[in-house]
């Protein structure tokens, strides 16, 4: 069966409706359980739902595909990633009741210097964020009315104000976040009960892990984004912002 064959078809709730969901959903929710989230998420959207995961763990795949068993996780593989990552993601699709489905930006990273110059990540990294990273997202959620996505508020400053449930405006989606309020100590709790995979990079100084040139180990004390893009004002790739 083609991937096409697999995925919802286009023509679900109208812009308004959708807005007005997340609207209400996120007031109503804002004390939910992530269980409770997901399954109102599933229960409103079924197969226009997808969660996406950075494979930094798989809290939310697994928290997902416990409500929802085969849902489909997008794993973004920007051709920058450190290879614990993808082999987190190889585990997580071999391990988990999930579809993963991997998506990748129009150009490898060959093409792209061959077209753009070499490491972009240095010279633009917006641009090399925007190729590799947001657009073959908005790509991957076309089919969808929601995603979720494993961002918390006590990640950094940028995000302390998610909200569980959102009017994605850019993408003209619902965006769900069912792990917003959790600490990073719910985070551990989750993983030890549940024996879950971890990318081995989190336990050797990297507990927010991205492209393998934009991030490096954190000192102790830091916050836990602040080993990405080091050096540069930019603490977003563009996909939550
Ligand atoms: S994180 Fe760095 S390497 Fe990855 S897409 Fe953004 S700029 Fe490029």
């Amino acid at each position: 069966m083609s991937l096409c064959a697999t995925l919802p078809q286009q023509g679900g709730r109208d812009e308004a409706t959708l807005r007005a969901l997340a609207e209400r959903a996120g007031q109503e929710l804002e004390d939910a359980t992530a269980h409770e989230i997901v399954r109102w998420a599933a229960e409103t959207f079924g197969e226009r739902l997808c969660v996406t995961s950075s494979m930094q763990d798989t809290v939310l795949a697994h928290l997902a595909s416990s409500v929802v068993p085969g849902i489909t996780v997008v794993f973004l593989d920007t051709g920058y990633h450190f290879p614990e990552t993808l082999g987190t993601a190889d585990a997580a699709s071999a391990t988990l009741p999930i579809k993963l489905v991997t998506v990748r930006p129009r150009q490898t990273v060959a093409e792209q210097d061959a077209t753009l110059g070499p490491d972009l990540f240095r010279r633009n990294p917006d641009l090399c964020c925007q190729l590799r990273k947001v657009a073959p997202l908005e790509r991957a959620l076309a089919p969808y009315d929601a995603w979720a996505t494993g961002i918390r508020r006590e990640e950094s400053p940028a995000r302390a104000n998610t909200p569980v449930v959102s009017w994605d405006a850019r993408r003209r989606k619902v965006k769900i976040a069912p792990l917003a309020r959790w600490t990073q100590a719910d985070v551990d709790a989750y993983i030890a009960e549940h024996g879950l995979l971890v990318n081995p990079l989190l336990y050797d100084g990297y507990p927010s892990i991205g492209c393998w040139p934009c991030t490096r180990r954190v000192e102790d004390g830091e916050d836990a984004r602040a080993g990405r893009w080091p050096g540069l004002a930019k603490t977003e790739c563009g996909i939550h912002t």
